[in-house]
């Protein structure tokens, strides 16, 4: 696949320094995941994608490894999720820390509403 890529004038995130970043690196590139080790390539359009997110590093895992990280990710939050009942409306709802018993959880909208709302003047006694 050959896709039309200019030099790319970049600046490093770590040092400062600014480097070009020629047409010609922009090729597909085989890499091997770190994760279970199957080779991958990494498509010239992929590059450019993490070039345009600043990220200057190679991807360390295949697309599926990277895809499971993900998911066990978005899995290790909802284990993390807690069922409360918010002290504000009274509607069930899902925070991602453990209730305090001595502390009110807001439902998430509560909580929004709250936190642009200004505090109030006097707060009650404990
Ligand atoms: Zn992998
Ligand atoms: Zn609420």
């Amino acid at each position: 696949m050959t896709m039309a890529f200019a030099d790319k004038s970049l600046t490093c995130r770590e040092c400062g320094n600014a480097f070009v970043w020629t047409a010609g690196e922009q090729e597909d590139k085989s890499l091997t995941c770190r994760e279970c080790g199957n080779a991958f390539v990494w498509t010239a359009g992929e590059q450019e994608f993490y070039q345009q997110k600043g990220l200057l590093h190679e991807p360390q895992r295949c697309p599926d490894c990277r895809k499971k990280a993900k998911a066990e990710r978005a899995a290790a939050r909802a284990a993390n999720m807690h069922d409360v009942i918010c002290s504000n409306c009274g509607k069930p709802a899902q925070v991602p820390f453990e209730p305090r018993t001595d502390r009110p959880v807001y439902c998430s909208e509560c909580f929004e509403a709250r936190r642009s709302a200004p505090p109030p003047a006097a707060a009650p006694p404990a």
